[in-house]
C-alpha cells in the first residue's frame, strides 16, 4: 500500500533553454522579475537578466548560505521599490532558498535557474536564519512555479563542488527509496537519478566543459530533487542537518562524507533500495562501499575532519542525532551513531558491521 502526491512541477531541461526563459516568464503572466543570486554569480545574474531584457528590473546579487532573516527583508525592500511582481532566482541552494523566503513571507511567485546539483527547486521546503537559528519548514506556497534546467549554466561550477553536490543529491534518492512515504514512482525516479549521477560525475570531474556529462547530471539532480521534495527523509538528512547547523560544516561535502556510512547502517533493514541502488551503481554488491569508492574516484572529501570538525564534537551530534525522534528504517541507537559519526570523522571505509549496532 502507498500514497503519491505529484507536486505541480514544471521543467523546461536542455542545453541552450536560458534564452526561453523570457517566453517562460511571459508565459507565466510575470512582466516585472527580480533576479536572485550570490555574490559569487553575479555574472549569471547579469546575464540572465540580460536574457530577460525589459521583463528584468534588477539584479538582487547578495544572497548567501543559511538565508538571512536581513538579507531576506533588503531583497524584499529591493523588491517592492522595483516593483517586481516575481523572482527568478539563479544559482544554488542559497539564491532559490532566498526566493523561496520571499515567496513565503511576500507572496511573490519565484521561477528557479539551478546551477548546482541541490536539488531545492524542486521542494516545497523552506529554510530561515533569524538571531542564530535556523527554522525550516513545508508550504507549497514556496514551491518554485516553473524550473528552468540549463546546463550551460552549470559548466563553471569547479570539479570540487560538483563531486559533493552530485552525491548530495544521490542522499536524497537513498533516503526517497527507504522513505516512510516511499511509492514504486519514487523509486523509479530514484533508481534512475542515481544511475544518471554515477554514471556522469566521473566524466563531470575529469572535464567540466563536458555539456553532456552536465545535462546527464542535471537530469539526474532533477529526479533526486524531486524526491526530496515528495518524501520524508531520514536519519542522513537529520544528521547532516545537524553538522551543518551546529558547526557550520559546508553542505554538499557534509553529505558526501557521510552517505555512503547512513547506507551501511540502514542497509540490512532497506533491502529494497539496496537492490534498486545496486542496480543504479553497476550491480555493485555492496552500495554503501560502491558510493564510498565513487566519492574517492570523485576526488570528493570522504572525512568530517577534513572539513574542519574536532574531535570532541562527535560525542555532541550523536547526543542531538537521538535526542527527538524521526523516520528511519531501522532504530537509531546511540552507540551506533557514534560509531558511524567517528569512522565518518576519520574518513575510513564504512562498515558492514555498522548494521548490527
Ligand atoms: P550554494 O547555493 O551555497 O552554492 C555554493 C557556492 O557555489 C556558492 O558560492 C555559489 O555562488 C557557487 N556556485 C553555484 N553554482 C555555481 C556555478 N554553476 N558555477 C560556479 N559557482 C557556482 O550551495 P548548494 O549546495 O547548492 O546549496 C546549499 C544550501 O541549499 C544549503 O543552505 C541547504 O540547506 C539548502 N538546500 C535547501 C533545499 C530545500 O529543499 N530547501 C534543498 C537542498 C539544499
Amino acid at each position: 500500500m502507498f500514497t503519491f502526491t505529484a507536486l505541480p512541477m514544471r521543467v523546461r531541461f536542455g542545453a541552450g533553454s536560458l534564452a526561453q526563459l523570457p517566453d517562460e516568464v511571459a508565459g507565466l503572466g510575470l512582466t516585472r522579475v527580480l533576479v536572485l543570486c550570490s555574490r559569487e554569480q553575479e555574472d549569471i545574474g547579469q546575464r540572465v537578466a540580460e536574457a530577460l531584457g525589459d521583463r528584468a528590473v534588477g539584479v538582487f546579487s547578495a544572497a548567501r548560505m543559511h538565508v538571512l532573516i536581513e538579507v531576506v527583508h533588503r531583497a524584499r525592500d529591493t523588491a517592492r521599490e522595483l516593483d517586481a511582481d516575481g523572482c527568478v532566482a539563479v544559482g544554488g541552494g542559497s539564491a532559490i532558498g532566498l526566493g523561496k523566503a520571499i515567496a513565503l513571507e511576500h507572496g511573490l511567485p519565484v521561477i528557479a535557474v539551478p546551477t548546482t546539483y541541490a536539488g531545492s527547486e524542486m521542494t516545497p521546503i523552506w529554510g530561515l536564519t533569524e538571531g542564530g537559528s535556523k527554522r525550516t519548514g513545508r508550504d507549497p506556497r514556496v514551491l518554485p512555479v516553473s524550473v528552468l534546467y540549463d546546463p550551460e549554466l552549470t559548466l563553471t561550477l569547479p570539479a570540487g563542488l560538483s563531486a559533493a553536490s552530485g552525491i548530495n543529491a544521490i542522499a536524497h534518492a537513498v533516503e526517497g527509496l527507504y522513505a516512510p512515504d516511499a511509492s514504486p514512482i519514487v523509486s523509479l525516479m530514484a533508481e534512475e537519478g542515481v544511475r544518471a549521477l554515477a554514471a556522469a560525475l566521473p566524466a563531470v570531474v575529469v572535464d567540466g566543459a563536458n555539456l553532456d556529462a552536465r545535462a546527464e547530471a542535471q537530469y539526474g539532480a532533477w529526479l533526486c530533487g524531486a524526491i526530496l521534495g515528495a518524501t520524508t527523509m531520514s536519519l542522513h538528512h537529520k544528521l547532516c542537518h545537524s553538522l551543518g547547523g551546529t558547526l557550520d560544516l559546508p553542505h554538499a561535502q557534509t553529505h558526501a562524507v557521510v552517505l555512503p556510512h547512513i547506507l551501511a547502517f540502514n542497509a540490512a533493514a532497506a533491502p529494497q533500495a539496496v537492490a534498486a541502488l545496486s542496480r543504479a551503481l553497476g550491480d555493485a554488491p555492496d552500495p554503501a562501499r560502491a558510493l564510498w569508492e565513487l566519492a574517492g574516484r570523485l576526488d570528493a572529501p570522504r572525512s568530517l575532519r577534513e572539513l574542519g570538525m574536532a574531535e570532541d564534537d562527535v560525542t555532541r551530534i550523536a547526543d542531538l542525532a537521538v535526542a527527538n525522534p524521526y523516520a528511519n528504517p531501522r532504530p537509531i541507537t546511540r552507540e551506533g551513531i557514534e560509531v558511524l559519526l567517528r569512522a565518518a570523522w576519520a574518513g575510513e571505509q564504512p562498515s558492514p558491521a555498522i548494521m548490527r549496532l
